[in-house]
């Protein structure tokens, strides 16, 4: 079933949308059935359950890091992780660098926004943070920001939803605009999950991350 699941995904998503397996809370077999597929690129949301998954699994896996990462924790997944999707503070930024320059890696961010209705969720708020305007931002030579990421409102409302993608890109849009405009790399806007990944990549996605969809629901 993964492997159909997954091959049907990968057909009705555009090309030029890359798809993020979201393998929380899956065993490794789970994820080899997705593997032998020839997929690459997986998503984990804890840091304990990723490091213990990256020793056991295939090196050429390309590893996201989805959820929330607490500064402490960088350092566990500094030498391997390839993206983190929710940065969320300078902080947390400075750390990602501190502890890429130890591995001599350079580690792909996108920043996190905070587009949900949902006062848990955590991200930026409106509006462009502060630190990008700063000598100290541009200094950081292991981080790569690439874009940015959010999470949708949980909701039937459709029309709710597909606002907070909008808005999403919207930041995205002024972002390149205002501090990236010379940087090819920033180009991603990571949005969509199972339930809204058709409307995020009709507002713009350009990164999905699905796992109930293609794993089943989830049991916690
Ligand atoms: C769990 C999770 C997903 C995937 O959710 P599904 O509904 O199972 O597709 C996507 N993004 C983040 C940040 C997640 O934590």
């Amino acid at each position: 079933m993964i492997a159909s699941n997954l091959k049907k995904i990968e057909k009705e998503i555009p090309e030029a949308v890359k798809l993020i397996v979201v393998s929380k809370t899956r065993s490794n077999a789970e994820i080899m059935e997705a593997y032998d597929t020839g997929h690459r690129s997986f998503g984990e949301n804890r840091v304990p359950e990723l490091t213990e998954k990256y020793d056991q699994l295939p090196k050429d896996i390309e590893w996201h890091f989805i959820g929330h990462l607490q500064t402490n924790k960088v350092k566990y997944i500094a030498p391997f992780v390839s993206w983190i999707h929710a940065v969320d503070s300078f902080k947390l930024l400075k750390e990602i660098n501190k502890r890429a320059a130890n591995e001599n890696r350079v580690i792909k961010c996108l920043l996190q926004f905070h587009i949900a209705t949902e006062a848990a969720k955590h991200g930026f708020s409106e509006g462009i943070p502060e630190f990008l305007n700063q000598e100290e931002f541009r200094q950081l030579k292991h981080v790569r920001i690439c874009g940015v990421m959010g999470m949708a409102t949980f909701t039937d409302n459709q029309a709710q939803i597909r606002n907070e993608f909008i808005r999403l890109k919207q930041i995205f849009d002024s972002l390149k605009s205002g501090y990236f405009a010379e940087n090819a790399e920033f180009r991603e806007i990571s949005m969509g999950m199972s339930g809204d990944y058709q409307l995020a990549i009709e507002e713009g996605s350009t990164m999905v991350r699905i796992g109930s969809n293609i794993f089943g629901p989830r049991e916690q």
